[in-house]
């Protein structure tokens, strides 16, 4: 109790310091000490197998598989994708449970994990994997050191739940605007600045698939953390916009109120752009005291502190 108050204090003072209203207000929210217990077992469609007690699996192709935390209280989604002579981890969770064995249990092909950003819930088992990709942004290639890849406090978060940060040996730095070959399959490399400086989305052009990270998906966005940005944000929604196609399937990160993984639409991106233009106009007025949050549509909102 005592260790919390004086941790809450310094909170207190470096948001203020920093001007980082949401380590604030999220230390407010009591996430000190730890990630919040294991949900319930949740209520999962059909073609959802439950891996073990934690992970599901979910085939959204015969070379996609969306890896599903839904007892962790964000409910991460993370996605295995398939070629054919290797393969990609995109994100690794928070690391409560090793992620391993799922793979194992998925492929034989030679895995490389990268993560969508650098937050604790995206990187967590990242550090199990021989095989690790990042971003090569300015952001990124400032933390390469020697000793390997350290991410910033601030990159990672990870002091709200508690949750390590690691050191990681990367063994390859993707360009944005380059392709990476799976053999079979290609996927685009896009830098996707808004939530964080150095997000990555891939882009599966011939599975008409995009790999969205935290840029969007079903729920509350975050426009409010160190590093995001609403001018970023809304570039990012018109280029995505320019790329993808109609029937595009947004494979996300989280989920709120759908069940099974979460996938957005073409539409969804494109009311995410057009409230965006109205918030960077000031024509859309957001509620709240502390960030400001604006309703996108029915499923989608988002919160920022640039007012
Ligand atoms: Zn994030």
């Amino acid at each position: 109790m005592t260790k919390n108050v004086v941790v809450l204090a310094l909170l207190i003072l470096v948001a203020t310091t920093w001007s980082n209203r949401v380590v604030l207000m999220l230390a407010i929210t009591g996430l000190i000490g730890g990630p919040p217990a294991l949900n319930e077992k949740s209520e999962e469609p059909q073609h959802v197998k439950w891996f073990d007690n934690y992970f599901t699996l979910e085939y959204i192709d015969e070379k996609t598989i969306a890896i599903g935390e839904p007892r962790y209280w964000q409910v991460n989604y993370n996605y295995l994708i398939l070629g054919d002579e290797r393969a990609i981890l995109f994100d690794s969770g928070p690391g409560l449970k090793d992620i391993k064995p799922v793979i194992a249990s998925l492929t034989d092909l030679p895995v490389t994990v990268v993560a969508s950003h650098l937050h604790y819930d995206h990187v967590g088992n990242h550090d199990r994997f021989a095989s690790i990709a990042m971003l090569d942004v300015p952001s990124t290639r400032a933390r390469a050191t020697e000793n390997g890849f350290k991410i910033s406090s601030m990159q990672h978060l990870g002091f709200l739940e508690n949750i390590k940060n690691p050191v990681l040996n990367v063994s390859e730095w993707w360009q944005p605007n380059t392709h990476i070959d799976l053999g079979g399959r290609t996927l685009k490399i896009l830098n996707a600045p808004g939530h964080t400086p150095d997000s990555l989305i891939l882009w599966d052009e011939q599975s008409d698939l995009l790999f969205a990270g935290d840029y969007i998906y079903d729920g509350l966005l975050y426009a409010m953390l160190p590093g995001s940005d609403l001018d970023d944000y809304e570039q990012t929604a018109a280029r995505l916009l320019s790329i993808i196609n109609d029937t595009t399937r947004l494979l996300t990160a989280h989920r709120e109120s759908t069940s099974g993984a979460p996938i957005l639409a073409r539409d969804d991106l494109l009311d995410l752009h057009q409230a965006l233009q109205k918030i960077n106009r000031g024509d859309l007025k957001g509620g709240g005291w502390f960030s400001k949050t604006y309703k996108i549509n029915q499923r989608l909102s988002l919160a920022s502190d640039q007012y």
